[in-house]
This record gives C-alpha cells, sequence and structure tokens, in this order.
C-alpha cells in the first residue's frame, strides 16, 4: 500500500465554540433559595396575620388541620427544611470551631459528629446531626406540651 491510497482523514474545521453537551438535567425538586423561602414567609405572614418566630417559622396552626392554611404551613416548613439541610457557607466556616468546644459531640445524642454531618444550631450555637437539628426545631415548632406527649411515647 502506497501513500496516495492511504485514506485521508478529513481536516478538522476550526470550531468557534466548545461542543454543545447539555448540562445534567437536575433531579427532584428544584433547589429552594433563601430568597424564595422568605418571599413565601411573607406571603404566609400576610395571608394569616401571622409572625415569623425565633426559629425562622410562623406559629403552627394548631387546630386547622387539612385546611389551606396548614397544607400552606407544611409547604413552608419542608422548604424551610431543605435550606436547612444545606449549611449556609459561614455556618460551614464556623463548625470546625464550634465542634473542637464541644469535643465534636452532638449537643442532642452526644455521638461523635464529622464536619460533613454537623450543622449549627443558630438559636443556640451549637453543633448538632442534621437528624439532631430536624428534631429540635420541630420540638420548638409544636412545643413543650408536644414534646412531653412524644416523651410518653418512647
Ligand atoms: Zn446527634
Amino acid at each position: 500500500m502506497s501513500a496516495s491510497t492511504k485514506p485521508v482523514r478529513p481536516a478538522l474545521r476550526p470550531t468557534t465554540s466548545a461542543p454543545r453537551i447539555a448540562p445534567p438535567r437536575p433531579r427532584g425538586r428544584p433547589r429552594v433559595t433563601p430568597e424564595q423561602v422568605r418571599q413565601r414567609l411573607a406571603t404566609y405572614c400576610r395571608r394569616y396575620e401571622a409572625r415569623v418566630g425565633d426559629n425562622g417559622l410562623p406559629p403552627f396552626p394548631a387546630g386547622q388541620r387539612e385546611s389551606p392554611q396548614h397544607r400552606e404551613w407544611m409547604a413552608l416548613y419542608k422548604a424551610h427544611r431543605r435550606l436547612q439541610d444545606r449549611p449556609e457557607a459561614d455556618d460551614v466556616q464556623r463548625l470546625p470551631e464550634f465542634m473542637a468546644a464541644q469535643r465534636a459531640s452532638c449537643a442532642i445524642c452526644g455521638k461523635r459528629l464529622d464536619v460533613a454531618q454537623a450543622r449549627l444550631d443558630r438559636i443556640r450555637q451549637t453543633v448538632l446531626h442534621l437528624d439532631c437539628l430536624r428534631l429540635v426545631t420541630l420540638g420548638r415548632l409544636l412545643g413543650a406540651d408536644a414534646v412531653e406527649r412524644v416523651k410518653e411515647m418512647l
């Protein structure tokens, strides 16, 4: 086979842009932003004449089960929880300091914490596991009487 019969590759044309690759489609729910949650909280508070408490949510609408207000509160609670699941950058920077002060143990269950699991409870300025923080947040929302009833069920 002589050099002249070799198949010749077509010359690559210079491209002016990077190849188009579709970005991966996000899975599940779209990420909720702190601003979106703030707007939804403001709308809820206006509609139901409620105020946001120290825990970042309006009071649980006790006695309103299956009402539109109850459904909206639950949606807000879930959005708020999704935000809580993602620690904010400031919190992540402060975690090692808090963990050292607590000797890397969770203030609720007492078990060992690592940075990936640790979340800062901004109200008490302490470090907890994500699940432990959820438990505390739910307890704050439902109130001490509800927590006492839970204790009786354990
Ligand atoms: Zn814990």
